[in-house]
């Protein structure tokens, strides 16, 4: 898709250039930095302040690192940037790659942007920089849709489309008017387009339209600003969050990343003690080909997940492996759903589908099906993922402690119970997170909360001759891992209602026989009496959406992950942190909504 012209990106679809033949990055800093004075605004942001920048047309990703470069200049530490943009049509990795090598002063910015690429799905995709200092919320997919569905206000706008004659989809009334909607009083933009038709739909929006001195060839470019005055996007100062699994570690994490001080509450003696404490959990992401809510997020969860992983818990092959996962054709209602989905357009690197020779090669193993091979797909340990999450700066642990009530003061909530030496305590903070899986019931706010217990049993099979050279992680009713340390991963059953914890010898069974769908051989090459394992209770919706988001002013929830709390703890973690600290969110509304424990606030 990309072409070159006289040593410039050139897009072919639209004959048109990516930036300017004269040097594209002061083109970038003059139209779009200092077109919306952002040397100055940057420069004004004190404490905890945050700025954010909505752009259509991502392109080359050259805006968003000149921005960041300028934000890290000119910003005093502990202020943030959320830079929200759009693209219908991603470079790939080697174009992009291609590209940002034309500007050797934004290299260290280029290669962080580039490490994050390989990790985008389409839709939503949320990635932080330099600590979380930085918030890429980029939507692959068409300006409208992006720009309608998000929520969070924008400061100052980048209109950076191909020219209005060849790329007319990206200067609609419609996309004008969302803009104008989705700004915050006194928001900006600039473009360095300043043809009539959208001075015209901008004032049309609201905006003042002013011409301005073009970069370079060009006399002209058009800046505009919206009524109303400024004010500063002061985040909240402190929070406490319950449940140390991986809910609630990421959601302190993220809290803290923003510079929030967080305290950690959990009721066990170690942080990582119920469903977040097996010795290994998959990422698997399962799909189907209808995009619903549910659909959609675990597909931004997975692709922020990956990323935000190679951050906490890069993979070393002891505490993460990324070794590719097959999801096997086993039936026919699978082969069904597999083709339907290998029908749909993937980047390569999420998933492609495999035939059975493919697939055996891939596992290094002789395998019966076909399917669907995700090459980013592995195993983590969850305890370590926690313990590394709740190290983050900021975080104080309260380990042992006992919550008994939550209760709403002035400015806050506060938080009461008592520690392992039956003494009792309480904190207050502005904002309290609950994360403690099925374990509500207690707390008077929640007790209306769908939440129910499905006990989980995996089993931990020593390797066999046969089973020892399996390479990837396989799924069909299970699913079973390469072995670590001579065991594999086997899992897991579902016990709907019941919250026990015992080792059961017949839930090793049903495990066993997951392992025969997946390949008789395997299943027939291990010795079943050998097996160990540990079974633990998850929490779980009906219909699978957890439940991520607010139920009271201040009061949020993340409940309800159920199998899937690997890839979906770190964005909804995420989610929460944007919303209290009223920032742009990583989601889009219509999923948001669908997350919502009340539907009323969304
Ligand atoms: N800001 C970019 C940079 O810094 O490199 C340059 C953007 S380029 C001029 C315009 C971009 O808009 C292209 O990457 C193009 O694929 C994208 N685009 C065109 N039509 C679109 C649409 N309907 N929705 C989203 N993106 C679109």
């Amino acid at each position: 898709m990309l072409d070159w012209q006289d040593g410039q990106p050139f897009s072919n679809r639209f004959s048109d250039i990516y930036f300017s033949h004269d040097s594209g990055i002061k083109e970038k800093r003059h139209v779009y930095l200092e077109g919306n004075r952002l040397p100055e605004r940057f420069s004004l942001l004190s404490g905890r302040e945050s700025f954010s920048i909505g752009e259509t047309g991502f392109g080359t990703g050259l805006n968003f690192i000149s921005t960041w470069q300028l934000f890290d200049q000119v910003t005093m530490p502990g202020c943030s940037l959320d830079f929200f943009s759009v693209e219908k049509y991603p470079l790939d990795d080697n174009e992009l790659e291609s590209v940002l090598s034309l500007w050797p002063v934004l290299q260290q910015y280029a290669e962080k942007l580039r490490a994050k690429w390989r990790r985008r799905v389409p839709g939503w995709n949320r990635w932080s920089f330099s600590g979380g200092r930085i918030r890429l919320t980029l939507v692959i997919g068409d300006v409208l849709d992006a720009i309608t569905e998000v929520r969070g206000g924008v400061d100052a706008w980048f209109l950076d489309g191909f020219s209005p004659v060849r790329n007319p989809e990206m200067w609609t009334q419609p996309v004008f008017m969302e803009i104008a909607r989705k700004s915050r009083p006194g928001a900006t933009f600039s473009t360095y387009t300043c043809a009539g038709s959208v001075r015209r739909g901008l004032e049309q929006a609201g905006f003042q339209v002013f011409k301005s001195p073009g970069f370079g060839s060009k006399r002209e470019m058009l800046q505009g600003r919206l009524s109303g005055q400024v004010s500063a996007r002061s985040s909240i100062s402190n929070a406490i969050v319950i449940g140390g699994g991986l809910a609630g570690c990421a959601a302190a994490s993220a809290f803290a990343m923003r510079g929030v001080s967080v305290t950690l509450i959990e009721g066990a003696p170690a942080l990582a003690s119920a469903a977040s404490g097996n010795p290994r959990g998959i990422l698997h992401l399962r799909l189907n080909a209808g995009m619903n809510p549910l659909q959609r997020f675990l597909l931004a969860s997975y692709g922020h997940g990956l990323a935000w992983l190679d951050d906490k818990l890069p993979v070393d092959g002891i505490a993460r492996a990324e070794c590719g996962e097959l999801q096997l054709a086993f039936s026919v209602q699978e082969e069904k759903r597999i083709n339907q989905l290998a029908g749909l357009d993937w980047p390569a690197h999420l998933l492609h589908r495999v035939n059975a020779e493919e697939a055996s090669r891939l596992a290094g193993i002789k395998l019966e099906y076909g399917g669907l091979w995700f090459p980013s797909g592995g195993w983590l340990v969850p305890p370590v993922l926690c313990a590394a999450l709740a190290r983050t700066a900021g975080i104080e642990q309260r380990t042992g402690y006992q919550v008994e009530s939550i209760r709403g003061v002035d400015g806050g909530w506060s938080v009461a119970g008592k520690d392992a030496l039956q003494q009792t305590w309480s904190y207050d903070a502005q904002v309290v997170v609950v994360c403690t899986g099925y374990q509500i019931k207690s707390f008077t706010q929640l007790s209306h909360l769908p939440v129910t217990p499905v006990r989980g049993q995996i089993s931990l099979v020593p390797a066999s001759s046969r089973s020892k050279n399996l390479r990837t992680i396989v799924c069909a009713k299970g699913y079973f891992s390469p072995s670590f340390q001579g065991k594999h991963m086997l899992g897991a059953t579902h016990g709907f209602n019941d919250d026990t914890v015992d080792l059961r010898a017949s839930d090793h069974v049903e495990n066993l026989s997951k392992l025969a769908g997946i390949s008789s051989s395997l299943a027939n090459s291990v010795m079943a009496e050998k097996f160990g394992g540990r079974a633990s209770v998850r929490a779980s919706v009906p219909g699978a959406m957890p439940l991520v988001g607010g139920l009271l002013p201040g009061l949020y929830v993340s409940l309800g992950h159920g199998t899937r709390g690997i890839i979906t703890s770190g964005l909804s973690g995420e989610l929460i942190a944007a919303m209290a600290c009223r920032q742009i969110l990583p989601l889009p509304k219509t999923v948001v909504n669908a997350l919502s424990p009340a539907p009323a606030m969304g």
